[in-house]
């Protein structure tokens, strides 16, 4: 048997960087789900990721009933050729079942939902009979058994609906209720705290509408985080600014660490005078990765401070999303125990040729749209500096340039990470 090689700092390519995909194992490895759990109503278990397996209580369908209007009948009764008029024992209608016992030899009227009569095994639709009030005209073409479903066709009671680790959809939510079911333990939200580093910076809090200074600039990754992070439903701890200066970012790192799961700055994180990110967590924690061979996002560290995990995210506001949706969102689901963490892969034509070296994964700013002639294309988004947010605003997708590949041409198949899903 092989033995699994653990990923480690040390598998960096020539240019001292460390794949994309090593990163990746990394973090895999590194994050447990948490082990915390409370109950919830299944209302409140949306966008949560389910403990425990969830059992159907019931059979579903709970009763024999009937998938078509028409007329419930006996195989037993009905002629091997030709035609034969059976008398009519009722009408049932979907939850109004035949209150007295169907006498042999007879038929009732059935409307689709409606429960299976004792004695009655097969509907024949209203379209392939003769009926009057009192009594229906059939033929032997409708096999034995057709159109019922059978009590417990769809879920046995006992049987297993949810599986742990689920993201719970809008589906979900109404599987459960379609149950009976109302409550159901999930995994507790993880606490995020979030920081923003950099002496340039102003908070919107404080100085919203007033001039910046020479500069100055608003901290805008501090808002992107929230609104990123409120969509993933964990509890966020918003720490505001942290001046470039070791002591308040060890300080900074020792407040976020007694009460988050996991922590996220964005910027100082390079290796300029400025930077005290990667050396603070060096020396409080330790780091599992630092310099990634991707773009935009080359500063990135990965580590653990405490028992917090901790993402040193670039500064860019380009990098700060990029790296969020392909690092910190997989690892926040893995952290609230969902099986399928990595983003979905879509294959589609690029639209036209993007400029790119081999050596490092690249991500672009994609628009996916379907074309004229129904296949699924993606054009590149105007201009993609890694501080232009409003590239971020047009765009529906990441456009994901693997190591390997060098300039891409029109019509070439590119991978893309929409940002995108129906529930
Ligand atoms: P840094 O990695 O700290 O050198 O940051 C790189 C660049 O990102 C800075 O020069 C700023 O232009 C920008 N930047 C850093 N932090 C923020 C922030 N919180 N909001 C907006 N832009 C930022
Ligand atoms: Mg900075």
């Amino acid at each position: 048997m092989a033995i699994e090689k653990l990923p480690s700092c040390d598998d960096v390519n020539e240019d001292g960087l460390l794949p994309v995909a090593t990163a990746r194992a990394q973090l895999a490895h590194r994050i447990k789900a948490l082990k915390k759990y409370e109950r919830v109503g299944v209302r409140e278990s949306l966008d949560r990721v389910c403990a425990d397996p969830v059992l159907s209580p019931i059979n579903v369908p709970a009763y024999t009933n009937s998938a078509m209007d028409g007329y419930a009948v006996s195989a037993s009764d009905m002629p091997a050729s030709g035609e034969r008029t059976l008398p009519l024992g009722g009408t049932v209608w979907a939850g109004r079942p035949l209150q007295a016992q169907l006498p042999a030899g007879h038929a009732v009227r059935i409307m689709t939902g409606g429960m299976m009569p004792a004695g009655t095994d097969t509907v024949i639709i209203q379209e392939h009979v003769n009926a009057s009030e009192t009594e229906v005209t059939i033929d032997g073409l409708t096999p034995a058994g057709r159109n019922v479903r059978k009590a417990g066709e769809d879920i046995l009671a006992g049987e297993e609906v949810i599986a742990p680790g689920t993201l719970l959809s809008p589906a979900h939510v109404g599987l459960m209720a379609s149950l009976g079911v109302s409550t159901l333990n999930v995994v507790q939200r993880p606490r995020v705290a979030f920081f923003s580093t950099g002496d340039e910076l102003r908070a919107l809090e404080t100085h919203a509408g007033q001039t910046l200074g020479d500069g100055e600039l608003f901290d805008s990754n501090r808002h992107t985080l929230f609104a990123m992070l409120a969509r993933m439903g964990v509890e966020l701890i918003d720490m505001g600014l942290v001046p470039d200066d070791q002591d308040a970012t060890r300080e900074a790192f020792k407040q976020a660490a007694s009460c988050a799961d996991l922590i996220i700055s964005s910027g100082g994180v390079s290796a300029g005078a400025a930077d005290f990110v990667s050396d603070t967590l060096a020396e409080m924690g330790d780091v599992s990765f630092w310099k990634l061979a991707m773009r935009p996002g080359r500063p990135l560290a990965f580590g653990q401070v405490g028992d917090a995990h901790f993402f040193g995210l670039p500064g860019n506001p380009v990098a700060v999303m990029v790296t969020f949706y392909e690092f910190v969102k997989p690892a926040l689901l893995r952290l609230m125990g969902a099986t399928q963490t990595e983003p979905l892969t879509v294959s589609a034509k690029s639209h036209t040729a993007i400029r790119k070296s081999p050596g490092r994964v690249e991500y672009q700013r994609g628009i996916l749209e379907t074309a004229a002639d129904g296949q699924t294309i993606v054009k590149l988004t105007g201009k993609q500096g890694a501080g232009r947010l409003s590239s971020m605003c047009q765009a529906n997708c990441l456009i994901v340039l693997p190591p390997e590949r060098g300039e891409i041409q029109a019509g070439d198949i590119v991978q893309v990470h929409p940002f995108f899903g129906l529930v």
